[in-house]
């Protein structure tokens, strides 16, 4: 049987947080064995809100690197930056004219994203992002998109363009699907339990770079709920749900089965688990990302990977050019 085609990215937008981590990172190398995963760190989609050169240079080269501190291998896994494969923006000239103003107008996340923001000061690019978006999915044939919870709203409008394009141009595009964990697919933030956890946003926020007191300091003052019972139960107890959640995803069980380990439990004993657990998995990702850091390692994998993944791309983006008229005469 043909491995599935799996793809995946991270916006260079800021420091990376604990729930990128136990959203997508943490468990992305279990893919590596199912399909052949296509990760790639989104740096045109950063340029998005207005971001600082050097900024998104150095948050780039963090994602690189903690994907490899993730146990991403190079040898099973195509790790690349976007802007590598100019592929993605020559496709996204040609979808944007397959999506439409009224879908992209619903997106959740351009709205959330741009509410506070006049009008004069949000460019294009965020209105089109999901076209890129999509762009990104259907170059690698991908089947399988790991994401978090707040991303699937635009693969399920990927899902719509591959169907709408296929429907007029015959059998061209792969149907993708978003693979979202059973636990830690929506983390939310520490001071609100009711706002995801998001780089863009840091409050309540657990970044991937924080010292292990900064981290147990973050969970020992999360804000809890009413009642004293270590229940999971996200309408009535958003804030012990959360630390469940985080508790659960970083030993890898189920929401059930850390129940059971805190039953009886008082709030600040079940903080302190909490607190132990992640950062004894945080300390030792953090040596492993010091170590990719120090001898530039991701350098050489980006290159290699930029190599593989132009190949993968042009060829869709060719058979996308003839299927739409375009004429593609070899050099
Ligand atoms: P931004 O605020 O810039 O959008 P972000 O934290 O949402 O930052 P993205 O780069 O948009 O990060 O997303 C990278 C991946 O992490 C996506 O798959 C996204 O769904 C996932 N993700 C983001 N936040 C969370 C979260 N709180 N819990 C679980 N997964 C998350
Ligand atoms: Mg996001």
């Amino acid at each position: 049987m043909k491995k599935s085609r799996i793809l995946t990215g991270i916006k260079p937008t800021g420091k990376l947080t604990l729930g990128n981590y136990l959203g997508v990172l943490k468990h992305l190398p279990e893919t590596q064995d199912e399909g052949e995963p296509f990760i790639f760190i989104a740096d045109l989609h950063a340029l998005t809100l207005p971001i600082d050169p050097e900024e998104l240079r150095q948050n780039s080269i963090d994602i690189a690197a903690f994907y490899l501190a993730a146990g991403l291998d190079p040898n099973k896994s195509t790790l690349f930056l976007q802007s590598s494969v100019s592929a993605h923006a020559e496709l996204n000239a040609i979808m944007q004219n397959y999506l439409y103003m009224g879908e992209l107008s619903r997106m959740t996340q351009f709205k959330d994203k741009t509410t506070k923001m006049n009008d004069s000061a949000i460019g294009l690019g965020i209105f089109a992002y999901p076209v890129l978006m999509a762009c990104d999915i259907i170059l690698y044939d991908a089947n399988i998109v790991p994401v978090g919870e707040d991303q699937v709203q635009h693969v399920e409008l990927t899902r719509d363009l591959v169907k709408r394009f296929n429907n007029r141009y015959g059998n061209i595009l792969v149907m993708p699907e978003a693979k979202l964990r059973k636990v830690g697919a929506r983390i939310m933030s520490l001071s609100d339990p009711t706002k995801k956890m998001s780089k863009s946003d840091p409050k309540g926020d657990i970044f991937l770079k924080d010292d292990m007191k900064t981290v147990r300091k973050k969970i020992m003052s999360a804000v809890t709920d009413l009642g004293s019972e270590v229940k999971y139960d996200p309408v009535n107890k958003p804030g012990i749900s959360n630390l469940l959640a985080i508790y659960a995803s970083t030993k890898d069980i189920s929401i059930e089965e850390a129940e059971k380990e805190f039953v009886g439990y008082r709030y600040g004993d079940f903080k302190k688990a909490v607190a132990d657990a992640v950062c004894a998995d945080l300390e030792a990702f953090q040596a492993r990302y010091q170590h990719i850091i120090d001898t530039k390692e991701y350098e050489k994998v980006l290159k290699d990977g930029a190599i593989k993944a132009r190949k993968v791309a042009n060829e869709t983006l060719k058979r996308v050019q003839n299927a739409v008229g375009l004429l593609t005469y070899e050099e």
